[in-house]
């Protein structure tokens, strides 16, 4: 009968894993745990999924699998200091508005736990790092919580010995090179480095939430990283013998969903890079992620740059009712294309016509870049960008940088440095060999992923571990 049917249904539920899984409402964050809940569905674990209303139709439609779950809790409503109606990161008016943002989600603990107790035995909760309110939640239960951080464990790793060490203190400038305690091949400036790991003595709203964040993080049973252990092992083993809790590197995670190709749908710039196909890989794909705040005098230096390069570009510009410089796009219009809405970044990054990414380097796009063999031009604004920028430069060498005119890693960049290192990455020996090591990269990343790769192993261990199924 049906109402047997259903009883087994659950008894099923009951006996395989039970994860949920809480992506921060950003899409450098859902984005990857959304892969994450489709490759654990198909480990035979049940997934729930929890996010709030606004974010919830296009969660549901990045999921492969029907019977995977979710749970909308309602997010806070007039939260002093915060625009009504905006339910994620990217649709606020500027990364000011961050703080107040995710401390609001705070509001959303009593909703959650309520949630919780009303579903059958939940074995494990994935929960984004600035989610670290989950953790009590988790604890209460006796749920153990895997964190999400969506960094590298470069930057994990690198993050932690600056703030135990201070190895910047005493420096003339903020521009002067240091040695990095426990990797002493690695060489950083204190411009690498963004509050609260640049201060000897954090203050601020920002520093506060990220440390109460890591104090969270401490607490829990281990993270779940989106990168793969042959990418970075020196900062993979230092995390897990001398910080934890465990890192357990599962990706690049979206390399286990096929591309969705569509050809009787081709948007217009898959279409112009199909033109350019005619004049070999000869494009650059210029984009800086969801929701970068980038000054609008600096996008038109860029503009200005890309301009005097000559070279073939497909610009993607998100920052809202900017206007690039007079006349630009018709100037450019043979070789240059430029889109202003959302674009399926990694169809283009793996276009036979695109030569080179100049990024924000998001860690999503640098992985994205790697996977498809493409080498980066690094132009990082904010987060852990800059860290992700020397290590894709200076530790990976896959790709080049634009420095400020001081030759500082932060500041303006003029249009001279973006013209002549667009020029070196896509013409240039420098390109040449970054373009190869990123080749080798590539392949050492769709190993990982294979069946009885090190991240594949990693996820079964993973289940295996925090499910208690020996
Ligand atoms: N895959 C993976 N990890 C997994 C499951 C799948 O990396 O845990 C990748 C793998 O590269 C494989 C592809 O996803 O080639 C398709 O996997 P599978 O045949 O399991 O997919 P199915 O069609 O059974 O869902
Ligand atoms: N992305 C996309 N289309 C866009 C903008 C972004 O597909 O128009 C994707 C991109 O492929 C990546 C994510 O959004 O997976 C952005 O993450 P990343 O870490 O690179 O940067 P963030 O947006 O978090 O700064």
């Amino acid at each position: 009968t049906k109402k047997e049917g259903e009883k087994k249904k659950k008894m099923g539920s009951l006996s395989s894993p039970h994860f949920v899984i809480f992506p921060f409402m950003a899409q450098g964050h859902t984005i990857p745990l959304l892969h994450l809940a489709n490759l654990l569905h198909r480990r035979s674990v049940t997934v729930t999924i929890f996010t709030t209303p606004a974010n919830s139709p296009s969660i549901l439609r990045s999921l492969n699998y029907k019977d995977i779950s979710i749970i909308n809790l309602p997010f806070p409503e007039n939260v002093p200091g915060l625009p009504s109606g905006v339910e994620s990161t990217d649709k606020l008016p500027s990364m000011a508005f961050f703080i107040p943002f995710a401390n609001s989600t705070k509001l959303m603990q009593p909703h959650f736990e309520k949630a919780l107790s009303s579903l059958p035995k939940v074995s494990c909760i994935i929960s984004d790092g600035f989610f670290g309110w989950t953790q009590q939640s988790a604890t209460k239960f006796g749920i153990p919580r895997l964190v999400f951080y969506g960094m590298s464990n470069y930057s994990m790793a690198i993050s932690k010995v600056v703030t135990k060490y201070r190895p910047y203190l005493g420096l003339k400038s903020d521009d002067e090179p240091f040695d990095v305690p426990c990797f002493p091949w690695v060489k950083l400036t204190r411009n690498d480095l963004e509050p609260p790991f640049c201060d000897p003595e954090p203050k601020g709203e920002y520093s506060e939430f990220v440390m109460e964040q890591i104090i969270a993080t401490s607490k829990s049973q281990g993270l779940v990283v989106n990168s793969f252990h042959e990418l970075e092992p020196s900062f993979h083993d230092y995390w897990n013998s001398e910080v934890g809790p465990r890192a357990w590197c599962v990706g690049p995670v979206f390399l286990a969903e096929p591309q969705k190709v569509e050809p009787q749908k081709k948007s217009k710039w898959v279409q112009w890079l199909d033109a350019k196909l005619a004049e070999g890989r000869s494009v650059l794909y210029v984009a800086f992620g969801s929701q970068a705040d980038i000054l609008p005098e600096q996008l038109r230096e860029i503009a200005i740059g890309l301009e005097k390069s000559k070279m073939n570009f497909l610009w993607v510009v998100r920052s809202k009712g900017l206007e690039l410089n007079v006349g630009f796009e018709e100037r450019v219009k043979d070789r240059g294309l430029v889109v202003k809405e959302w674009v399926d970044q990694r169809e283009i990054l793996g276009h036979e016509s695109v030569n080179g990414f100049m990024s924000h380097c998001g860690w999503n796009s640098v992985l994205e870049t790697i996977c498809a063999s493409v080498p980066i031009l690094a132009l990082p604004l904010m987060a852990e960008q800059h860290l992700n920028a020397r290590m894709a430069v200076d530790e990976l060498g896959i790709g080049l940088r634009i420095l400020a005119e001081n030759g500082s890693v932060r500041g303006f960049v003029r249009s001279e440095a973006v013209e002549k290192m667009v020029r070196e990455l896509m013409e240039g020996e420098m390109g040449k060999e970054v373009r190869k090591k990123v080749k080798e990269m590539e392949k050492m990343a769709s190993g990982a992923m294979e069946q009885g790769g090190s991240s594949w192993r990693t996820l079964d261990l993973l289940i295996e571990d925090v499910c208690g199924y020996k």
